[in-house]
């Protein structure tokens, strides 16, 4: 990187993150390790050293008096805060954060940096903001711009973008909840309004899973663990797990043997929670956070209706309950496929890059392009078919990635189940591409509404694994569907890079559904539809004709890796005309 690197920054309340853009493409910075994720946790060891980050949070636990955890909630005081026996500003703190990102950034990049974009809340206050820009100043940065995070957030999903757009930023961490309305006018980002919880968030999730195996043991075992330190962290750890698998997977186990000891005797916890129940525990938390949407929106004298475009920011989001009531709401469904986490420091860097003069226009992202799904029955049209299509993976979803879901035979001791794999858009499967199909036989003769849990696997390559499990008896069936993302290899993820132009730019399903049926001069789908076919036509092909085919399906490659719309265009038209006069 010849020009002086300019990083962006995330310094969150419970995690902090570094990010960079180059050529297009940013790159949340990781760590020696290959951690992303800085935790916002600072310590002194025993032995008198600085820890940061994972170092810091891991001890925590046992030594709180050695350890600071978010500082970010005390930025703008005047007081000081205690490690170790000696008191620090919160400024101070903060700057041991930004350091070790500052750090993690040089390493990373081979050069010294000096320059860095911080994000504070939109709700921060100007001495919040002055003691963000201070830490910076420590930690040896020069803070070219603080920007608000649902900005950054907003400039990740529609950077370079002109047109006025109405944008809410839903953002759910840790502890803290968010939500802001904010305006893109040209290439202007601005928020208009903003609500939020400080004290509302994930941990308040696996709380609630913590007192429901709290209650559990209870029941069991008649012991209360609330008193054993040791086996409460233990809780807390497995609540979390249990909360981020159930995000994915219709049912979470959770197992901790030997917990802890009780009238001599071991005790040890083994329970499953079904994503259900975990719903309905954390449904009033997630209606607190919908009726600060509606302040927000109150105070931008918005509707519903106004609202063009949700983003999700922060890793709570990813509870599955979060996208389903915002899709109640809005009715469309709220954007997640820049990762939730990592969104607001990668705005940051697209900021940083903006201040240098880069041209931001393009961001990219790997994500698959297409649904994929199972057909189930259900109700389609008014009635009851057996052509339902239920998506398991959704459109945009950064891969690799994994989704499972639950279904329910039908009849009482159905031994059999047939699992039809589609990908694509419409809730009539008839209308999508039938990608895989396989049967599950020798199922255990269970009465009707036994569980079945689907889960469908996609890795970078293309590879669909989807398995069926019957969950009373474990048994499992699995198949590999090598060709699941068949248009999705070099040239269908460059298509996947254009269409979603500016990190998704247009979000318009008529719109995409328009580019794959236009023709095969259309960019994407029908451009590796025409390149295969024309691939297919060379034997039959003159020399010329096969040279010049030749020639052009290695150009429209090269302008698809390179981006360049109006090329591919007429290099297709062009291949296009030659396949036309063959056929005709
Ligand atoms: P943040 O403060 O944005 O880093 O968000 C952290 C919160 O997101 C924590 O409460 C995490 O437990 C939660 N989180 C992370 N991954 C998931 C997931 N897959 N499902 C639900 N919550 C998650």
């Amino acid at each position: 990187m010849a020009e002086e690197a300019v990083i962006g920054i995330d310094l969150g309340t419970t995690n902090s993150e570094v990010a960079i853009y180059h050529q297009g493409r940013v790159t949340v910075i990781p760590d020696a390790d290959g951690r992303k994720i800085l935790p916002s946790f600072v310590g002194v060891a025993e032995d008198g050293s600085l820890l940061v980050g994972e170092e810091a949070r891991n001890q925590y636990i046992v030594f709180p008096e050695r350890t600071i955890r978010s500082i970010k909630r005390r930025m703008g005081e005047s007081a000081s805060v205690q490690m170790a026996d000696q008191s620090y500003l919160p400024q101070e703190v903060s700057a041991i954060i930004l350091k070790r990102l500052k750090a993690i950034a040089e390493a990373h990049l081979g050069q010294p940096v000096r320059k860095a974009v911080i994000t504070v809340p939109a709700y921060f206050s100007d001495a919040q903001r002055q003691a963000t820009r201070e830490a910076g100043e420590i930690a040896g940065l020069d803070v070219l711009r603080m920007i608000n995070e649902p900005t950054a957030a907003a400039l990740v999903y529609e950077a370079g973008k002109q047109e006025g757009k109405k944008i809410l930023v839903y953002d759910l961490g840790g502890g803290t909840f968010d939500v802001s309305v904010v305006r893109i006018e040209q290439g202007v980002v601005e928020v208009i309004s903003s609500h939020g919880n400080n004290h509302l968030g994930g941990d308040d999730f696996d709380e609630k899973i913590v007192s429901h195996l709290l209650a559990q043991l209870e029941a069991v075992h008649g012991v209360d663990a609330t008193t054993d330190p040791r086996a409460m962290a233990r809780l807390r750890r497995a609540a979390e797990m249990a909360k981020r698998s159930l995000s994915d997977h219709p049912y979470a186990r959770i197992e901790e043997e030997y917990l802890l000891e009780y009238k001599g005797k071991p005790v040890h916890l083994s329970l499953e929670l079904s994503r259900d129940d975990y719903e309905e525990m954390i449904m009033p938390f997630i209606d607190q956070t919908l009726d600060a949407v509606h302040i927000a929106l109150n105070g931008a004298k918005l509707t519903t209706s106004a609202v063009e475009s949700i983003l999700l920011v922060g890793g709570a989001t990813r509870t599955p309950l979060v996208v389903r009531r915002l899709e109640e709401i809005f009715g469309m469904r709220p954007r997640g496929e820049v990762d939730p986490d990592l969104c607001v420091a990668m705005g940051a860097a697209i900021q940083a890059a903006s201040v240098q003069g880069q041209d931001v226009s393009a961001v990219l992202v790997d994500v698959t392009p297409y649904t994929f799904g199972v057909s189930a029955l259900g109700e389609l049209y008014g009635m009851p078919s057996a052509d339902l299509f239920v998506p398991v993976i959704h459109k945009n979803s950064p891969i690799p990635t994994h989704k499972s879901e639950v279904f329910y035979t039908v009849v009482e001791n159905q031994s059999r189940v047939e699992v039809r794999i589609f990908q694509g858009e419409n809730k009539d499967v008839r209308k999508n591409r039938l990608i895989g199909e396989f049967l599950v036989e020798g199922l255990s003769r269970a009465p009707e509404n036994s569980p079945v849990v689907l889960r469908m696997d996609l890795d970078l390559d293309g590879l669909l694994h989807v398995s069926a499990t019957e969950k009373r008896t474990g048994m499992s069936k699995r198949v590999t569907i090598n060709d699941a993302l068949k248009h999705l290899d070099a040239a269908a993820m460059a298509e996947a890079r254009i269409r979603l132009d500016g990190l998704f730019g247009e979000n318009d399903d008529e719109s995409v559904a328009d580019a794959r049926t236009a023709g095969g001069h259309q960019e994407g789908v029908m451009v590796q539809a025409l390149i295969e076919k024309a691939e297919r036509m060379l034997e039959q092909a003159s020399s010329d004709d096969q040279e010049e085919m030749i020639n052009l399906i290695e150009e429209i490659r090269q302008a698809l890796e390179d981006q360049d719309h109006g090329s591919i265009k007429e290099l297709c038209e062009a291949l296009s005309e030659i396949l036309f006069y063959m056929e005709t």
